[in-house]
């Protein structure tokens, strides 16, 4: 049987871009992803709404996301693979209260150097063609909707194409001599005891053990070092072990509807705020519902992060629930923007965000020879490159990562023994 020298149990962009950094940094390794699904980046890769913003309160947050996109950008430009960026901007809006709240965060973000833009209420209004105000619509006032008091436009922001930045570390991966194995789940990670006495049962408790690979449905994979990218299925394979890990799976749902007429496409194909034309990803104020644009199918993709009573739970194909739709996303929108009214979504799909409950940013870390890369909770693909980058240092049993643009990473700042995370104070 082959023996590799890591095996990377997941083919999401956080295994994949692991697994790319393991072999650039050791081109000799004998590295093999496998994934349950038949393809690269079915799980909630390909159910992510693809966008990124490089700008984040907590400076771990900043580093893993910024350091990412400007990869993303150099894969663009000097690399030749088109990613389909679209620097459309994140356009935040905010009721009097918690703009309030914000202001002393935009300002030390401000002094720190990033860059954005405020609107006043009224000017935003105009642009959007948008309500800003709910006086006397007691409708909205019984849902609790936030009116527009300020907007806040962040430029280094946008969309991407996740289906071509699978393609890019799947293929580059396989260029350098990685492997992969599709349709493989893995049933089980295998632990043994280091020095086998060949008791029945083995590992006894007063015996050293370490994993040594993984079961899948198509046999055995021995290796030096077992990675866990498994998403929001982490724990599913490290809770048998005892390992805690922190992740909980919860669903998000995503509803598409077409920008069918006038009044919908002038919003979709609007100028005024970033050079893409298009609309920004727009954030409402309360509840903080979104528009996404996708000017590839014509349409605005709307989708809500719901928190409690949302249960955490691993679902393998979760479903788009109607109601979320008609009662929940619909409404709101249509309160902010009339120009909705009517729409019935073509298309939705829901996936799981892979929630580290902790502090709500990516976990990686290293337990008696396995490896733990994930949490992204929401944000995998625009961290995805300094993920692993700093899993792939961990790996090579470094303390510090270089990130693109070399940026120096403490990894143990992402682990759970030494954890050192700010808090982020800019939640969507
Ligand atoms: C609706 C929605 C919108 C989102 N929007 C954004 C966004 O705009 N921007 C952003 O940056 N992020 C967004 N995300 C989050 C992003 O999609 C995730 O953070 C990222 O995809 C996580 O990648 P991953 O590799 O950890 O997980 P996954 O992509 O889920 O990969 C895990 C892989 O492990 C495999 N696997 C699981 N168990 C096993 C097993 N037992 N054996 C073998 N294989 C196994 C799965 O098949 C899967 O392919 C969104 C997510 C959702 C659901």
């Amino acid at each position: 049987m082959v023996e590799y020298d890591a095996v990377v149990v997941g083919a999401g962009i956080l295994g994949l871009s692991t697994a790319y950094h393991i072999k650039v940094r050791n081109p000799k390794a004998n590295v093999l992803v496998v994934d349950k699904l038949g393809a690269a980046g079915q799980g909630s890769t390909a159910k992510s709404a693809a966008a990124f913003r490089c700008f984040f309160y907590s400076r771990t947050n900043f580093d893993l996301a910024d350091s990412s996109v400007e990869f993303y950008k150099h894969i663009e430009k000097d690399l030749g693979f088109d990613l389909k960026m679209r620097w459309i901007g994140y356009l935040w809006l905010f009721d009097e209260e918690r703009y309030g709240g914000m202001l002393p965060i935009l300002k030390e973000l401000a002094g720190r150097g990033f860059q954005y833009k405020e609107y006043e209420a009224e000017e935003l209004a105009k642009k959007l063609d948008m309500r800003t105000n709910f006086a006397g619509d007691e409708e909205a006032q019984l849902m609790g909707l936030g009116n527009v008091y300020k907007g806040i436009l962040i430029p280094k922001a946008g969309l991407l194409d996740v289906d071509s930045l699978v393609k890019f570390y799947e293929s580059e991966f396989l260029r350098l001599g990685g492997k992969i194995q599709y349709n493989s789940e893995v049933t089980e990670i295998v632990v043994e005891p280091c020095k086998p006495l060949g008791m029945p049962g083995e590992p006894y408790f007063w015996q050293d053990a370490a994993v040594v690979g993984v079961k899948t449905i198509k046999g055995m994979v021995r290796a030096e070092k077992t990675i866990i990218a498994a998403g929001a299925w982490i724990s599913q394979l490290l809770d048998p072990i005892g390992i805690e890990c922190f992740i909980k799976a919860k669903k998000r749902q995503v509803f598409s509807v077409k920008a069918k007429t006038e009044a919908l496409k002038r919003l979709l194909y609007i100028k005024e705020f970033t050079n893409a034309g298009f609309l920004p990803f727009t954030i409402f104020p309360k509840p903080s519902s979104y528009i996404r644009p996708a000017p590839e199918e014509e349409a605005f993709w709307l989708a809500y992060a719901d928190d409690f009573p949302r249960a955490f739970k691993i679902e393998e194909n979760p479903e788009p629930e109607e109601n979320f739709y008609r009662y929940g996303l619909y409404q709101v929108t249509v309160k902010y923007f009339p120009q909705f009214i009517g729409c019935e979504p073509f298309s939705a799909f829901a996936g799981l965000y892979e929630i580290n409950t902790v502090d709500g940013q990516p976990l990686i870390f290293e337990e008696n020879g396995l490896m733990v890369v994930g949490g992204a909770s929401g944000s995998g693909i625009m961290k995805a490159d300094a993920l692993g980058r700093i899993a792939a240092a961990l790996y090579s049993g470094e303390e510090y990562a270089m990130l693109y643009g070399d940026r120096k990473f403490k990894i143990s700042d992402l682990g759970l023994k030494n954890r050192h995370v700010e808090p982020e104070k800019l939640v969507i």
